[in-house]
């Protein structure tokens, strides 16, 4: 694989200072330039700087760097990964390129520009440099007409899309000159070390996300208009109900920025004579207004929604398109929607929304019909296969199931059939699908998925990297050992076992942990090791609140001590077990959640995910071992010995729990210390994270694993601890920086961090810490303000600071 030792980066703008930022994230130093101003600013001139002064030359790149380092959410895992970038320009630096292995041009979307920065990259570059260009749909073989073929060779498009650090896809868009084993090398390197979801793109107008993207927005907008619906009514349909985030198409709009859809459009207009559907691409007049008057989405405060102040506080108002004026926002009322929202199953969803009669049933069926038959139509012209259309869909643009496998959705006979009673004409492709005696673009067989290729007129295995396991192939696959409501414990080969959690966000209840206790009877019988994850958005938000909220309202105390004991021995009892277990986190991975992967022996975890333990929010203190694992990991570094000072460790573990602070990155995870060094692994690539678990299980049992002992070492600093954390927080309270109920809570948590009543520094067990942590929860469990905050969590999701 491609070794990426430092980068330059031509163009600081929106995308260029992100790329910058995502390189750094994983440790590749970068060079980044954009162009020197032409004029002093007044404040320079009154300090008596030049056009030559180096501050000024570097002016706009440093401007543009500050902005990326302010935008949220941030392009950075961690602030100090900014420190690998350094700041430079056109005119003075680009000399500088020679260094790099990799030279990124990302400067604004103009051909001429393109042209004549590649230009003087060839006579710079190394001669063994890559160069990629980041166009949104600019010809890729254009941009480097009448270079040497030495430069084409390492020449190609990689589109990253916006922001670089959360969007999966990466696009790479190789010309004829393109040498493919470079573009191999560099597809393992955009997997592995930039996690990103690499698709091969043709190198067409658009190329594969934008071309079937933009189309669906404009057919979209176009329906819309023909159904007389509105903005509300569309966006209801085109969200979740039909697979796609709940931003849907004009929320997604105002987020991109109506400007840029206006010209992406404009581009695919000049640049699709030749496509039957250009009629689609055609300019809207009510979208063009709205780019005459600036409303440009959510970057000016209006667009397709506008955010307004009111009596009532922010609202959201609607566009009604017909009289460009702003309403109250109407929750739409179909009956189909309300069904829909109640099957979770995403076939099953989109199938029963496109067979409802009703108006959003009509639309749903009308404006999918055509897109899955654009993107038959099209597949030729700007892939290789399927799979490549599906995953760009999936990655860049958050849809839940791509064409094709809606198409699959739907089914293909079903769907032919209501297309010819509809007269509309059936693409090729799905005639050509039909006639080889296929019935779906898709198989799942043995855990492996087979496409229908085009050429071969057959299935073709799909090709991964070797980490890439997929859970629900394996249910299909009848490998699924055990299982109950809310968890699965499933085979992935070679003695290795996985435990998945499956209830909504992964709350963690009874079910969760029996079957923990039953896959650690099953591993010992049967398994080399065990993981811990799933395949769904989050690893876990932790425990089962609405069933606490329960047991207090009952009073049922014993339960509730009850069921924290059975918590505490299940997560703190782990790397106790003959065998390793390892978590493999990805998304939330909070409070017991946490607590879960703080037992395992390793965490295996995705670059993406926001661990924490922020019980406190909820009036509460982490009561699953948590509480005791970040006494531990805060304080264990401390050189023991008769002058050694805990308490700045007691502090920090205090603080980042009575904060309820959560990190939201894999590497901010480790500084706050949810992750110890040498116990974890950071994957960029999600995908990979069942796979990593799995090797690393292999790894350890490989290794001669050997069981750890509870600990009987740690620090509880006693009495004089306790009075310092009362200090701290009697200040807070004075200056209004917390609430009353907020002190008692952080007295509590200092109680426990503190040992309890011990008058001076003692060593303690595990156990006498988990000890206090049950006390501690218990009676919180009895206070009217954490009834109350829990109360609000359920309903609002959000922490309520009473
Ligand atoms: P931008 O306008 O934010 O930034 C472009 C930058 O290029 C500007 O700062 C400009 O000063 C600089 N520039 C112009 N000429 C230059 C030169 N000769 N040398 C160095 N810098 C020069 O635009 P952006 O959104 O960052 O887009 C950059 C590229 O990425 C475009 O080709 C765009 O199509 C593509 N892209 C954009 C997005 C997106 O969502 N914004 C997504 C994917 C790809």
């Amino acid at each position: 694989m491609l070794t990426i030792r430092k980068a330059a980066i031509i163009g600081a703008g929106n995308m260029g200072a992100q790329i910058a930022a995502h390189l750094a994230n994983v440790g590749i130093p970068s060079l980044l330039m954009d162009i020197v101003p032409k004029e002093l600013l007044p404040e320079e001139q009154k300090r008596g700087l030049s056009l030559q002064s180096p501050e000024v030359r570097n002016r706009i790149t440093r401007t543009l760097f500050d902005r990326a380092k302010k935008l949220s959410p941030t392009p950075f895992f961690v602030p100090d990964a900014a420190k690998l970038i350094t700041i430079g320009n056109v005119e003075d630096n680009l000399a500088d390129i020679k260094d790099a292995d990799w030279v990124i041009e990302a400067v604004l979307e103009r051909m001429d520009l393109k042209l004549a920065i590649h230009a003087k990259i060839a006579s710079l570059a190394r001669p063994d440099a890559l160069v990629t260009t980041n166009t949104s749909g600019l010809s890729i073989a254009g941009m480097t007409k009448g270079l040497p073929i030495e430069y084409r060779k390492r020449f190609f498009g990689t589109h990253f899309f916006n922001p670089p650090r959360y969007m999966r896809l990466l696009e790479l868009i190789p010309t004829p000159d393109t040498d493919p084993a470079l573009l191999k090398s560099f597809g393992e390197f955009g997997e592995a070390v930039l996690g990103k979801g690499i698709v091969l793109a043709k190198d067409t107008p658009g190329f594969v996300a934008n071309r079937i993207g933009c189309f669906d927005m404009q057919q979209v907008a176009l329906l819309m208009i023909e159904e007389d619906l509105t903005i509300d009514e569309v966006d209801a349909i085109t969200g979740p109900a039909i697979g796609r985030p709940k931003s849907a198409t004009f929320r997604l709009g105002d987020i991109v920025g109506i400007d840029l859809m206006s010209q992406m459009g404009c581009n695919l207009r000049e640049l699709l004579k030749h496509d039957p559907q250009i009629s689609v691409f055609r300019p809207i007049d009510f979208i063009e207004d709205m780019v005459t008057r600036g409303w440009f989405g959510q970057k000016k405060g209006q667009g397709f929604y506008s955010r307004v102040k009111t009596e009532k506080g922010r609202e959201i108002l609607t566009l009604d398109y017909k009289t460009m004026e702003y309403r109250p926002r109407q929750k739409p009322q179909f009956a189909s929607l309300e069904t829909v929202s109640k099957i979770s199953d995403r076939a099953e969803r989109i199938r029963t929304l496109c067979a409802a009669s009703d108006k959003a049933g009509v639309f749903a069926w009308k404006h999918l019909s055509s897109v899955l038959c654009y993107a038959a139509d099209r597949l030729a012209e700007i892939a290789d296969d399927v799979v490549t259309v599906d995953n760009a869909m999936k990655w860049g643009y958050n849809w839940e199931l791509g064409p094709f496998e809606i198409w699959d959705a739907l089914g293909i006979r079903q769907t032919v059939e209501r297309l010819k009673k509809e007269g509309r004409a059936v693409p090729k492709l799905v005639e050509d699908l039909l006639a080889a005696g296929k019935e779906s673009f898709y198989e799942v067989s043995e855990g492996q998925r087979s496409f229908f290729d085009i050429a071969k007129r057959d299935y073709a295995p799909e090709v991964e990297a070797s980490k890439v396991i997929h859970l629900p192939w394996l249910h299909k696959a009848d490998k699924v050992v055990r299982s109950n409501a809310g968890a699965s414990l499933v085979d992935l080969g070679d003695g290795v076992a996985c435990l998945e959690f499956h209830t909504k966000m992964n709350v963690i209840g009874g079910d969760q942990l029996g079957m923990l206790k039953q896959s650690l009877e099953e591993v010992r019988k049967n398994f080399v090791g065990l993981v811990i994850g799933n395949q769904g958005p989050h690893f876990s938000a932790g425990a089962n609140l609405m069933l606490l909220m329960t047991q207090i309202q009952n009073q049922e105390w014993d339960e509730i001590d009850l069921s924290i004991r059975t918590f505490q021995k299940a997560t703190s009892t782990l790397r106790q077990f003959e065998k390793p277990v390892v978590a493999a986190c990805h998304g939330y991975t909070l409070g017991g959640g946490c607590e879960v992967a703080l037992g395992c022996d390793h965490i295996v975890i995705a670059a993406e995910t926001y661990m924490g333990l922020p019980e406190t929010g909820v009036g509460l203190i982490p009561g699953a071992h948590g509480t005791k694992e970040m006494l531990i990991r805060c304080t264990e570094q401390v050189m023991r010995g008769d002058d050694a000072d805990y308490f700045p460790g007691v502090r920090h573990a205090w603080e980042t729990l009575g904060m309820a602070k959560v990190s939201t990155s894999a590497a901010e995870a480790g500084q706050r210390r949810f992750l110890r060094m040498g116990e974890h692994t950071i994957v960029l690539n999600r995908d990979w994270i069942i796979g990593e678990a799995k090797a690393q299980v292999l790894q350890m049992a490989a290794q001669g694993y050997r069981p750890r002992p509870q600990r009987t070492d740690i620090p509880a600093i006693g009495e004089s601890g306790l009075t310092l954390f009362k200090m701290i927080l009697q200040q807070m309270r004075v200056a209004g920086q917390i609430s009353e109920h907020d002190q008692k809570i952080g007295t509590k948590l200092a109680y426990i961090l503190c040992g309890g009543d011990l008058t001076s520094l003692h060593f303690v067990p595990e156990q006498y810490i988990m000890d206090l942590e049950r006390e501690v929860f218990l009676s919180l469990c009895g206070e009217a303000k954490t009834v109350e905050r829990i109360k609000h969590t359920l309903k609002t999701g959000k922490p309520l600071r009473n």
